[in-house]
């Protein structure tokens, strides 16, 4: 059984408690540049995530407390959550650090675009 925090209201419950929403950021491609997406933009945002066993990154509603949407990390082997945070923000920068793969490639795209 997962036990979940929600970040916003502070309320712990239940993985039944709480609705998994899927990877964390994924960034629908056309909401930029509608007319000149790519066929592979498109793709990789309906169907390609990332599957990394130990440290992922996900969304998650908290469905009986104040039903906003947040992200947390979590390690897929041993099921615990390492960070909540906003869902407008990233994680803590430790945990961008410790990334692997997939997602430490994507925290450092998202440094340098800043
Ligand atoms: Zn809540």
């Amino acid at each position: 059984m997962l036990v979940v925090t929600c970040p916003v209201c502070g309320i712990e419950g239940e993985e039944a408690d709480f609705h998994y929403g899927g990877q964390a950021h994924v960034r629908r491609p056309a909401t930029t540049d509608p007319v000149n997406i790519k066929d592979e933009e498109q793709r990789d945002y309906l169907f390609i995530r990332h599957n990394p066993k130990g440290l992922h990154f996900e969304r998650w509603r908290c469905d009986r407390g104040c039903g906003k949407w947040f992200h947390a990390a979590r390690d897929t082997v041993t099921m615990d959550f390492k960070a909540y945070y906003g869902i407008t923000e990233m994680p803590p920068l430790e945990l961008q650090q410790q990334a692997k793969g997939t997602w430490a490639d994507y925290f450092k795209s998202v440094a340098k675009a800043k």
